[in-house]
């Protein structure tokens, strides 16, 4: 369809939206109106004015028609704003893609973001609405194919670096491609779902060949620094264990003085979260025949900061902190899951930890080394955290009561310093007086200490394969408890 510019706005002329869309286009002198009708209905348009009635709703348009000799001129968003609410299907425009979308097609908005985390590139896709789509790795290009009738894409520009070249389209259609750079070595890739139906699919490109044994990782209560094998190599990212799943550290929230919430019937945060933190170490030593360590073992007090440091120091592969929600209002009900939020000051943060400092080095010369600051160890993991809370949302769905915004982001202390996929999961809301006597009931103890093993599994196989199609993942091992209600 011709499109033209008048002023800053997209114009369409009003007589080509006729052909194609079987309008039926009256100019009202006397009234000084234009009328487009389709099937009986109508919309009026009135000159000067950047409105619209349609089918009698006032509708704004982003500026008023305009005449170009004998045609009227119409704002593009006409069409998805005016049209659509007479029209009998879907209609949709994509401005940015030059696209009007008639009826049920599929065509996700994607927009590409490029951005240098120290040592690795991160290629981040937010895919609207959840698309599937398959990876593919080409001599020379990641390959990131969706399953969808065309594009809506917004590609980034940057200048091309040793990981990555350029990202363009190379089907526009479906398929985006990621050229790599000459430092190119390895990738891995997640997908984060949001709560609003699309989803994040991040890849990360490394440099160095995956068969690559994981380099000493930081870990301890004092910042440590990698060694890179040679000057001039940059170090690996650091790799969750997450095929090789050894080490869980569940931390029950509260202890002692500190009781944390309380339920209207007497019931308390800490007894609730060692209880279920119990559970899930007896499952998961038993059915992954893992190492699992709590925090506290008994009704004692400790600090955040010591939780995630017994992690650290035990090189926990993942930190699960457990907890019961309060609110003022009674109502409000339904486990969360929150993963870091890296505000601004994780931000910074960020730029600091990924900074490039030169050491002298033994026999001279110098190497560049890249600093971890310990408090901000977690925004290493936020995207396998993130991962690791949808793994729990998903398998929380039919079987524990979800709040409205089942994962969230928040800056919670007790994550920041673990250095390993670090998840909080708040169970329910003890100020809920359907929620209180479930919080402490066995069947429903054992049914989130089931459900958080699953997600474990889930999120195991997730991190352990770098192909993924969402649609098509296989379920994990079916347990015992979905077994049954699949029967
Ligand atoms: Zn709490």
């Amino acid at each position: 369809m011709p499109a033209m510019l008048v002023g800053d706005h997209v114009m369409v002329a009003l007589d080509d939206l006729a052909g194609l869309f079987q309008l039926n286009v009256r100019e009202d002198v006397l009234a000084g109106g234009v009328t487009v009708g389709y099937k009986g209905k109508t919309v009026i348009l009135t000159p000067g004015q950047a409105l619209a009635s349609a089918a009698g709703r006032l509708i704004s348009l982003p500026a008023p028609p305009s005449r170009d000799g004998r045609r009227w001129l119409v704002p593009v968003e006409f069409i998805s704003r005016a049209l659509a609410v007479v029209y009998d299907s879907k209609l949709d425009v994509r401005k940015n893609a030059r696209m009007v979308l008639v009826g049920d097609i599929r065509v996700p908005q994607i927009t590409v973001r490029q951005e240098v985390l120290g040592p690795q590139t991160r290629v981040t896709f937010a895919v609207s609405p959840r698309t599937p789509y398959t990876l593919s790795q080409e001599p020379t290009c990641i390959l990131v194919r969706f399953d969808a009738d065309a594009l809506d894409v917004t590609l980034p520009t940057f200048a091309p670096e040793g990981l990555l070249q350029s990202i363009r389209l190379s089907d526009p259609n479906s398929t985006i491609s990621i050229d790599l750079g000459p430092r190119f070595g390895s990738f891995r890739a997640l997908f984060v779902p949001q709560e609003d139906g699309g989803g994040q699919l991040l890849v990360d490109l490394m440099s160095g060949p995956a068969e690559q044994a994981p380099p000493p990782t930081p870990r301890g209560d004092v910042p440590q620094l990698p060694v890179p094998p040679a000057p001039e190599t940059v170090p690996p990212m650091i790799q969750p264990a997450a095929g090789g799943l050894r080490t869980v550290v569940i931390d029950p929230g509260h202890g002692g003085e500190e009781t944390g919430t309380k339920g209207a019937a007497g019931a308390q945060e800490k007894e609730i979260t060692l209880a279920v933190a119990r559970r899930l170490k007896a499952s998961l030593e038993s059915r992954l025949g893992v190492r699992v360590l709590l925090t506290r073992d008994g009704d004692q007090a400790m600090a955040l900061d010591e939780r995630a440091a017994l992690a650290n120091n035990n090189k926990a592969d993942l930190f699960i902190s457990l907890h019961a929600n309060a609110s003022i209002r009674k109502e409000v009900s339904g486990a969360q899951i929150y993963y870091l939020a890296a505000d601004q000051a994780g931000e910074e943060a960020r730029k600091a930890t990924s900074s490039r400092q030169t050491l002298p080095t033994v026999g001279g010369g110098s190497r560049e080394i890249e600093m971890i600051l310990w408090e901000m160890a977690q925004l290493r993991y936020l995207s396998q955290s993130a991962s690791l809370a949808g793994a729990f949302e998903e398998q929380f769905r039919g079987r524990v009561r979800l709040n409205p915004r089942p994962v969230q982001q928040a800056p919670l202390r007790v994550l920041a310093g673990a250095n390993m996929p670090a998840v909080l999961v708040e169970m329910g809301f003890l100020t809920n007086p359907d929620e209180e006597p479930q919080l402490v009931s066995n069947a429903y103890q054992n049914t989130i200490a089931q459900a958080l093993l699953d997600g474990i599994l889930r999120y195991r196989d997730l991190a352990d394969r770098p192909k993924m199609t969402p649609s098509q993942e296989p379920s994990p091992t079916p347990s015992p408890d979905t077994a049954r209600r699949r029967q």
